[in-house]
């Protein structure tokens, strides 16, 4: 069976390694925070251009942890795509934070500009910007805005390792880039890990303090915080990983460009190139009309290939995020149409010409006569 996605193949091709990796920190008696973690969020800082890292556990602390900063008070707002993984809106509801739904934008499947604009409001305090299967949203297009209104801005980097917009990775455009290196990410461990990226000073030191208890120099709790760290076996292995991430996503985008041109004559809508945008393809997302999309699933599955839905139900449709008086007409439509072919660096070019045979085998047998 074939998956959207296979974490395994990588940790398994380079499995001797990271066994010696493994090996080298055991025996050093150092796991936490050491130099391992020193050496990776050094290589975070390097790679992304951000003054300051600070590696986590998860891409979900890193969101809570950039939201801890803030202190938002009781009707303070945060705008927030429903169109994202549960993560995004977890970080939000663990804090009681009051947010606002944006819609999509039908192209690009990020977050639609004119809704932004439409529900800002004096209360808004900061937005959360989702670079969505590693397709970067257009920060600079709300950053003079949010910079007039004092409109913080949480880029959620999770699905976009080394995107960006003209020649700037993603993450370090806004107030903080939350990052997830869970294992299917296109940098991941093998295990749970995360990090926030800032440029500013003051939320640096305030995320180091809240990764440790609220901790100071002298470790005394000065603020409220939570236990989120890194350890030494995830960080030796993502410093090996994050080595080969620019030709992964170069053969992400290798693979994605075979699709577009193979596919670009049936009646689906591929997903959307900008120029000077780098879209690292952490997920390839197709739409197809919504009385097929079953239908195709089923068929590729009698074939072996396991498609996925990124995702099938909206956060503002899960109970736990519900709000009164929500409308995202996009959204709702998006919901119903997508399909996630499978991408990954590991898949074999045999897999990727029986997806495309198939699709446009699907097709023929299913084309309106
Ligand atoms: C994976 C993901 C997260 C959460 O990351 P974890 O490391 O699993 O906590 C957050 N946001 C988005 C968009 C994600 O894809």
């Amino acid at each position: 069976m074939i998956n959207f996605s296979s974490p395994k193949l990588q940790n398994t091709k380079n499995l001797k390694t990271y066994i010696k990796e493994i090996h080298k920190v055991i025996s050093s008696g150092d796991y936490i925070l050491g130099k391992n973690v020193k050496k990776f969020e050094k290589n975070l800082q390097k790679y992304l251009g951000s003054k300051y890292a600070i590696s986590n556990n998860s891409g979900t602390d890193s969101l809570i942890m950039s939201l801890m900063c803030l202190n938002l008070k009781k009707n303070d707002e945060v705008l927030v795509p429903s169109h994202t993984a549960t993560a995004t809106l977890t970080s939000l509801r663990l804090m009681n934070y009051k947010y606002k739904f944006l819609d999509v934008d039908n192209d690009s499947m990020n977050i639609s500009l004119k809704d932004f604009k439409k529900k800002i409001n004096k209360n808004t305090k900061a937005i959360i910007v989702v670079h969505l299967y590693g397709n970067p949203f257009n920060v600079n297009e709300i950053k003079l805005i949010c910079k007039k209104k004092r409109i913080r801005i949480i880029e959620d980097c999770a699905q976009s390792f080394g995107a960006m917009i003209n020649k700037k990775k993603v993450g370090t455009i806004g107030d903080f880039g939350c990052f997830s290196f869970f294992p299917t990410k296109n940098l991941s461990a093998i295990g749970d890990a995360g990090a926030v990226v800032t440029n500013n000073n003051k939320f640096y030191k305030k995320l180091l303090k809240i990764r440790q208890y609220g901790w100071d120099r002298d470790r005394i709790s000065e603020i409220n915080g939570i236990n989120s760290r890194c350890d030494e076996i995830q960080a030796s292995i993502l410093n090996i990983k994050i080595k080969s991430i620019d030709i992964n996503n170069k053969i992400r985008n290798d693979i994605a460009n075979f699709y577009n041109r193979e596919l670009k004559n049936l009646p689906i809508r591929l997903p959307m190139y900008k120029k000077n945008f780098y879209h690292v393809y952490h997920l390839y997302v197709i739409r197809v009309s919504k009385l097929l999309r079953n239908k195709i699933i089923k068929f590729f599955q009698s074939n072996n290939i396991n498609l996925g839905i990124h995702y099938k139900t909206p956060c503002h449709k899960m109970k736990n995020f519900f709000l009164n008086d929500v409308e995202l007409p996009i959204t709702d439509k998006v919901v119903d149409e997508i399909i996630t072919l499978p991408l990954y660096p590991e898949l074999k070019k045999k897999y990727q010409l029986k997806t495309v045979r198939l699709l446009k085998q699907f097709y023929k047998e299913n084309s309106e006569k």
